[in-house]
């Protein structure tokens, strides 16, 4: 199992090195689970050394659009058994499968996996396995399944947990353990489609029953129309509380120090058992299950690691309209002082709407105020270069960055779109980068906050795990539970590789990265 998410075109992660992500693993978990080893490679490796990669009868690779160079860089590495890939690279199949892979595996690999190993082993009967795309007699061919992985099968597999061990650094790295599969979000953008159709305000995706909003009668795809989740798997899942305790556990118990509860949404938790058997794709109601997080959390923080702060527990995003002062108590009393990602996306209301954002501007702002409040620390993402977006919209962009920085946002992160196949948003162009387009005084707005942020750190102590020694000889280290990545300078002993140690931030060497010295004792 090669991971190849966010290598991009170089083979190289620029971006989330401290993250450790959930497909590659779970798909080395299912492999396993059925009697078979699998092992994870980082891409890098198995494009530098393919030697790494003889005897394994099979390779798989995971990767997303945007790492179709990666992944087929090292599939031309692979020369003995079938290649496969997966992960939601999975659009892009039919370049995949011209350079130089034999499948493609449509959407989650719970559906596929167990019948597609059975086939490899045997040889033969690829036509059974569902979602499985190939050439079979000179013609492509696409087998039908569902849609997504029902509940009952969802959660039958466990992550690898070995599997961590192969990302550098993975002691200190964030380690994402899935809670939620899929978004409740099914509300569709009012914006026109590149190819011309536009909703004809039926209004079903937004007041209709919680079933008929999964299909819209002109075939938009559902969610926010730069995001492909709901379309490609679903209404949001969650996970049983014992499979995510029993998960983290063992990661902590192998020296994990970092977990991450990977969520689209992390409030939709325990959501769509409030309505099951019906889907939760409903984003605004019903209001969150403060009864099922708590819970959750309660039991996560009881792991002896996490009660004493030798391990630290983090949630990835919420949607800012599910935030309520109940909610932000609950995260404040179980997760203080960890980051919680907000989507603000557009700040001009119309447009913010416009996109199927299922929040309005001012629940944003209402968000990051009670997160603030209750010890937590809001990161607030933004991307420009959106269908609609105009002068007015930037303008509102950068007001509503300055509102929530003065509301207490600590980061802001502004994404260029992408336009996503099998997106509402699929075929409009791909914008230029911040800084050569409309959106550059945005981008220097955000630019010159985070530097500020960074500055704002000067003179803090904080905790950070060692994880490598650069050439130069400073130690590279994580902050703990989550910051700038801490250089430091003056130490060079290998024994703080792996450890945990207090750090006196010095100064903002970038809006990445800062400067730290030892504090002894
Ligand atoms: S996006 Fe589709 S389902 Fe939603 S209101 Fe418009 S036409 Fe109706």
């Amino acid at each position: 199992m090669v991971d190849c998410l966010a290598r991009g075109e170089r083979l190289k992660r620029t971006s989330t090195l401290d993250a450790i992500g959930v497909g590659p693993r779970l798909v080395a978990g299912i492999v396993d689970s059925l009697g078979h080893e699998a092992e994870v490679i980082q891409c890098e490796e198995a494009y530098k050394s393919p030697h790494i990669l003889d005897g394994y009868e099979a390779l798989f690779v995971s990767g997303m659009s945007t790492d179709l160079v990666s992944m087929t860089r090292v599939a031309g590495r692979w020369r003995v058994g079938p290649a496969v890939a997966g992960g939601p690279s999975f659009v892009d199949y039919g370049f995949l499968l011209r350079k130089g892979f034999d499948f493609v595996v449509w959407g989650e690999g719970e559906t596929s996996i167990p019948s597609l190993m059975k086939a490899l082993d045997a040889g033969e009967g690829f036509e059974s396995v569902p979602n499985l795309i190939y050439r079979s007699k000179g013609k492509l061919r696409r087998n039908p399944g569902p849609a997504w992985t029902s509940t009952q099968r969802l959660w039958r597999f466990t992550p690898s947990i070995n599997a961590v061990m192969s990302y550098p650094g993975w002691w200190g790295a964030r380690v994402y353990v899935e809670v939620v599969r899929g978004c409740s979000n099914f509300y569709r953008p009012t914006l026109p489609l590149a190819d011309g159709r536009r909703c004809i305000m039926c209004d079903i995706c937004r007041t209709g029953d919680l079933e008929a909003r999964l299909e819209c009668p002109i075939g938009i795809p559902p969610g926010c129309g730069y995001c492909s989740v709901p379309a490609f798997f679903g209404p949001a899942r969650s996970r049983p509380q014992e499979k995510v305790l029993s998960e983290i556990k063992e990661l902590i118990g192998m020296g994990v120090r970092r977990i991450v509860l990977s969520a689209p949404d992390f409030l939709d938790y325990g959501r769509d058992w409030l309505v099951y058997p019906k889907p939760l794709t409903d984003p605004r109601s019903p209001s969150p299950n403060t009864e099922a997080i708590e819970s959750l959390l309660k039991k996560l923080t009881g792991i002896s690691e996490i009660s004493n702060g030798e391990a630290y527990l983090m949630v990835e995003n919420v949607k800012p309209n599910l935030v309520t002062e109940e909610v932000a108590r609950i995260l404040g009393l179980y997760l203080p002082g960890t980051p919680v990602n907000l989507g603000l996306e557009s700040g001009h209301p119309q447009h913010h709407l416009s996109l199927g954002r299922p929040s309005r501007v001012e629940e944003v702002f209402r968000a990051v105020k009670l997160l603030k409040k209750y010890g937590l620390r809001p990161y607030v993402y933004l991307i420009h270069g959106l269908p609609g977006e105009n002068e007015d919209v930037i303008k509102a962009d950068m007001e509503a960055v300055k509102a929530v920085w003065r509301l207490g946002a600590e980061k802001i992160i502004l994404y260029r779109f992408t336009p996503l196949k099998g997106t509402a948003f699929e075929g409009y162009p791909k914008p230029p980068p911040a800084v050569k387009s409309r959106a550059r005084q945005l981008y220097l707005l955000v630019k010159r906050l985070n530097k500020a942020g960074k500055r704002r750190m000067e003179g803090k102590v904080v905790k950070a795990v060692g994880v490598a020694i650069r050439s130069d000889g400073s130690l590279i280290s994580y902050m703990l539970p989550h910051g700038p990545v801490i250089l430091v300078r003056e130490y060079k002993e290998r024994e703080l590789l792996r450890k945990t140690f207090k750090v006196k931030i010095v100064r903002a060497l970038s809006d990445r990265m800062v400067e730290g010295v030892l504090i002894k004792g």
